[in-house]
C-alpha cells in the first residue's frame, strides 16, 4: 500500500495549490478570486457506525469536500482505502473542479472517501459502511447537489447501494445521484471504458502533434485497474506495443510486446498479476524507467517525484491517474522536455460519460455506445487543442495551461454570478 506522505512534496492537495498559484498567476487573477478558488467550499467529517460480521461494532470515518459549485453540482468519486485522509480528498475535489471545467461539463468538482479497507472487509460490511456513509452525507448530495461516482475501491455495485438508499430515503426514484452505475440501474454505455479510452484518445492526438506514429511506439502502463488495463487495451487497439503493466504489487514486462488477452482473462478471474507466467517481473519503480515511448501512470498519487523524474525515459506521459507526478517533478520533466498530459485533462474520459449518464438519467432516455463513444471524442479532442493552444499562447507546460483553462471558466462564471456577502 502506498505509504502516507512524508514531506510537502508529497502532500496532494500543496500539490494541487502549487500549479494553481502558478496558473493563477499566469492568469493574472484578483487576489479574491484566487482566495475563493483555493479553497473548498464546503467539507464534511461522518462517522460510520456499522456492525461488522463478527457481531463487533466498528466506527469508520467518511469524508466529502465540495470545492466549488460556481458551474454546476458537485462531481467527484468516492475512495474506499486505508491511505484515504483529508487532504488528498480536498486535492481530489479540486482536481474535480478543474478537470469537468476543462472538459467543459456543468459540474463543480467534489470528492468523498472512507477510511477502511476493501479487500480486508465482506461484501456486506461494505454495503452497511456505503449505506451508512450515504445517510449522513444525504443532506449535501442529490443530482443538483453534488453527484458522486465510483473511485479506487468502489464499484458499479456499491454505487447501486447508493443509488438505492439514497432513493429509498428521498421515497423517489433518483439515479442521477450517482454515476458509474450498473447498466440496468440507469447506468451508462461506455463508461466503464471512458477514462481508459479518453487516456488513448488525448495520447492518440499528442502522438499526432508530436509527428509519432503509434504503430511504432512501445507503451508501459502502471496500475491494472479499471483505467490501467482499459489504457493499455485502448492503445493496443491503435496499434502501441504495450510491453509493461503493473498492479500494486509488481509488474511484468516484455520488450515485444505482452498479451493483454491472457492478462485481461487473468485480471478478470483473480483481480490480480500475480500468477501469470509471463514476460520478465519489474518492480513499479523500475516500470516507471523503461525505455518506452509511452509512460501511462494509472494507478495512485506520487508515484513521479524529484527522486525519479530524471530517470523518466518516456517521450510522452499520460496520466491515467489523478496526481501521479509530485509539482518538484514537474520541473524536472520539463527540463527534460517530455511531452506530459496532465491528469485534468487525461483522465477526464470518466466525467465527460459520467456526465452523459446523469444527463440520459433524468431524460429518462439512453444512448447507444457508439453516440457516447462519439460524444466523448468530441469532447476529449476539443479539450487536447485548448490545452496545447493556451500552452502555446502563454509558453507554459501542458499542465499550467490545462489549470489555466480551468480557472479561467471557473473564475469566469464566479465573477458572472457576483459576490453574494
Ligand atoms: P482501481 O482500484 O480499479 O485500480 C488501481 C490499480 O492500481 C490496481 O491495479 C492496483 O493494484 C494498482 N495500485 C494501487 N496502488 C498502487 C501502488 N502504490 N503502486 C502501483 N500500483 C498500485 O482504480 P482505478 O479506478 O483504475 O483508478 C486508478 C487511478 O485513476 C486513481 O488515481 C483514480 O483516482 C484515477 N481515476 C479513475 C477514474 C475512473 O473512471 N476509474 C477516472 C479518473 C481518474
Amino acid at each position: 500500500m502506498n505509504p502516507k506522505p512524508v514531506s510537502a512534496e508529497e502532500n496532494p492537495f500543496e500539490a494541487m495549490h502549487a500549479r494553481f498559484d502558478l496558473a493563477a498567476g499566469k492568469l493574472g487573477l484578483e487576489p479574491g478570486l484566487y482566495q475563493i478558488l483555493r479553497k473548498p467550499d464546503r467539507e464534511i467529517t461522518v462517522a460510520l457506525p456499522v456492525v461488522m460480521d463478527d457481531g463487533s461494532i466498528q466506527v469508520f470515518t467518511g469524508y466529502r469536500v465540495q470545492h466549488s459549485l460556481a458551474r454546476g453540482p458537485a462531481k467527484g468519486g468516492i475512495r474506499y482505502a486505508p491511505t484515504v485522509d483529508l487532504d488528498e480528498v480536498r486535492a481530489l475535489a479540486a482536481w474535480m473542479t478543474w478537470k469537468c471545467a476543462v472538459v467543459n461539463v456543468p459540474f463543480g468538482g467534489g470528492k468523498g472517501g472512507i477510511i477502511c479497507d476493501p479487500f480486508k472487509l465482506s461484501r456486506g460490511e461494505i454495503e452497511k459502511i456505503t449505506r451508512r456513509y450515504v445517510s449522513r452525507i444525504m443532506d449535501i448530495i442529490g443530482p443538483d447537489r453534488d453527484i458522486p461516482a465510483p473511485d479506487m475501491g468502489t464499484d458499479g455495485q456499491v454505487m447501486a447501494w447508493f443509488m438505492d438508499t439514497y432513493s429509498t430515503h428521498e421515497r423517489m426514484h433518483l439515479p442521477a445521484v450517482v454515476t458509474g452505475k450498473p447498466i440496468g440501474l440507469g447506468g451508462s454505455h461506455g463508461r466503464i471504458e471512458a477514462t481508459g479510452r479518453g487516456v488513448m484518445i488525448v495520447t492518440r492526438e499528442a502522438l499526432k502533434h508530436l509527428g509519432m506514429n503509434a504503430t511504432q511506439c512501445t507503451a508501459a502502463v502502471q496500475g491494472a485497474g479499471n483505467v490501467g488495463l482499459i489504457s493499455a487495451l485502448q492503445l493496443a487497439g491503435i496499434g502501441v506495443k504495450v510491453v509493461a503493466i503493473s498492479d500494486i504489487h509488481g509488474g511484468l514486462y516484455n520488450p515485444r510486446g505482452l498479451d493483454l488477452t491472457k492478462i485481461s482473462a487473468h485480471l478478470q478471474k483473480t483481480r490480480k498479476l500475480d500468477g501469470l507466467d509471463i514476460g520478465e517481473k519489474v518492480t513499479n519503480a523500475q516500470l516507471l524507467e523503461l525505455p518506452v515511448d509511452i509512460l501511462v501512470p494509472a494507478a495512485t498519487e506520487n508515484v513521479i517525484t524529484s527522486r525519479n523524474a530524471g530517470n523518466i525515459k518516456a517521450r510522452i506521459i499520460t496520466e491515467g491517474a489523478n496526481g501521479p507526478c509530485t509539482a518538484n517533478a514537474d520541473k524536472i520533466l520539463d527540463q527534460k522536455g517530455i511531452f506530459v498530459i496532465p491528469d485534468i485533462l487525461a483522465n477526464a474520459g470518466g466525467v465527460t460519460v459520467s456526465y452523459f449518464e446523469w444527463v440520459q438519467d433524468r431524460m429518462a432516455f439512453f444512448w447507444t455506445q457508439k453516440e457516447v463513444e462519439d460524444r466523448m471524442e468530441i469532447i476529449m479532442c476539443e479539450a487536447f487543442n485548448a490545452v496545447v493552444d493556451m500552452g502555446r499562447r502563454f509558453q507554459v507546460s501542458n499542465r499550467i495551461a490545462a489549470y489555466m483553462l480551468g480557472v479561467d471558466r471557473v473564475a469566469s462564471v464566479t465573477r458572472m454570478r457576483g459576490m453574494y456577502g
